[in-house]
């Protein structure tokens, strides 16, 4: 074992590294969108990430505008998190039963947002299928509505129509799932009343749910138009169908204002159930449901509705997500709000430069770029995927070459942390204008 270590000629360069890397998993990547596929050219291979930035295999850095596709709130390797993991690390990597953390972590989410009880998962898209089979636990109903574009994990019956990595590859869903599955989805155009009222005058009694993300990131980011969230609300109510507000994105980062998901914006009403990921794990793999007791209460062991996970509530990723939230201050929250504006104007200046026609998707502190698409902007997933989405693999690419790292998709959004300080503003400043011009080819 230790000759054939001895022997191994570890590769140094981000191509061999793909190579070999496509030799072990498919594809060479253990996550579709981070192969680069829709932008071309060789994936990165990143040894070490600390505050704003990157570095990749070659030694080259990379400020980071993705922060591992949003849990990085406070930046990499913040020192409090770090000292947190080591603490936990120390302690013991998992039980196998439950810790004090969990209750804690739980009782973080509670006091910030309008729940009753947290179940605690390892991904989001476990914490988005439980808070289906939840849905239609409670109901006795087997009719899901989902919005084309908006992603919800990898679970069989929510990749129809699904955006992120899907979008990137312009894969209408996946093979696999069953007719049986895909039927009990209904997709439904995002930002459309109509569709929904059609839908619930001719399904109502059989919906058990709709799930939408707070504010579609998945499909680049799209605005919920005035008033369209508590339309939902009211839809389902009106109808006996829960409504499961995904915020596994938006969740903990999306509000300039506080602590807030985007939830920090409903004003007098709530969802039945939440779904959060990303940040509440600090960059270790935690996610989880969340609800009022009368719906929460119906998963085992209380209840009739079976969930459960080996690494569920796992020690280390509870003191990430811990350190994360209780790290994650107003000051934090203002902070990204500012540098995510800043990052929009210098984008914007550098593109109007080169006179390329696009519209900035905001939704709180995330946004994305979409080219082509100034006139009417993006309101849902058919107008995103009818942008001139052929101007972001070079905008992309000039970008990287300038030492920033952004999402390898058009249809993601941009992440900025509490790490992004003056030195990586002006990296990025520095790198747009080549970009703008790459893209204006
Ligand atoms: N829901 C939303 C809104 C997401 O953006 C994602 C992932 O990006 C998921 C669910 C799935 O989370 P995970 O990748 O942790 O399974």
């Amino acid at each position: 074992m230790t000759e054939n270590l001895q022997n191994t000629t570890f590769p140094t360069t981000n191509a061999e590294q793909y190579e070999a890397a496509r030799s072990v998993m498919p594809g060479g990547v253990n996550s579709p969108v981070r192969a680069f596929g829709s932008v071309g050219g060789t994936p990165r291979t990143m040894v070490k990430a600390a505050g704003p930035y990157l570095t990749d295999v070659e030694g080259t850095e990379y400020v980071d505008l993705v922060c591992s596709w949003g849990p990085m709130l406070l930046g990499h390797n913040h020192p409090a998190v770090v000292e947190a993991v080591h603490r936990a690390v120390d302690a013991g990597l998992s039980f196998g039963a439950s810790t004090p953390d969990e209750a804690r972590l739980g009782r973080l989410i509670m006091d910030r947002v309008p729940v009753e009880h947290v179940r605690m998962v390892s991904t989001g898209t476990e914490a988005t299928m439980t808070a289906i089979r939840l849905a239609r636990g409670a109901t006795g109903r087997n009719l899901v509505v989902k919005f084309a574009g908006c992603y919800h994990g990898h679970s069989d019956g929510l990749l129809a129509a699904a955006g992120s990595g899907l979008a990137t590859q312009s894969l209408p869903g996946s093979a696999g799932v069953t007719e049986a599955q895909a039927a009990e989805t209904l997709v439904l155009p995002y930002n459309d009343r109509a569709a929904l009222e059609a839908a619930f005058a001719q399904h109502g009694e059989r919906i058990a749910a709709v799930i939408t993300e707070a504010a579609p990131c998945n499909m680049g980011v799209v605005t919920p138009e005035d008033g369209f969230n508590l339309f939902l609300r009211q839809i389902t109510q009106d109808h006996g169908a829960l409504l499961i507000w995904d915020e596994v994105l938006t969740g903990f980062r999306a509000s300039d204002t506080g602590y807030w998901g985007l939830s920090g914006r409903l004003e007098g009403w709530t969802p039945d159930l939440w779904t959060f990921g990303k940040v509440i794990g600090g960059g270790l793999p935690t996610a989880a449901v969340a609800g009022r007791a009368e719906h929460m209460d119906l998963l085992a062991p209380l209840g009739p509705v079976y969930q459960a996970g080996t690494l569920s509530g796992n020690p280390v990723a509870m003191a990430s997500g811990l350190a994360t939230l209780e790290n994650a201050t107003a000051e934090v929250y203002e902070t990204i709000g500012r540098r995510s504006e800043q990052l929009e104007s210098m984008l914007v200046d550098a593109l109007n430069a080169e006179g390329v026609d696009h519209s900035i998707q905001r939704a709180g502190t995330l946004f994305s770029v979409a080219f082509g698409t100034s006139e009417n902007g993006v309101h849902n997933y058919a107008d995103a995927q009818g942008q001139e989405a052929f101007r972001y693999g070079p905008f992309f690419h000039a970008m990287l070459e300038h030492g920033v790292y952004l999402p390898p998709s058009v249809f993601e959004a941009w992440f900025v942390s509490a790490a992004h300080d003056d030195a990586a503003m002006e990296r990025i400043g520095a790198a747009l204008p080549h970009a703008a011009k790459a893209a204006a080819a």
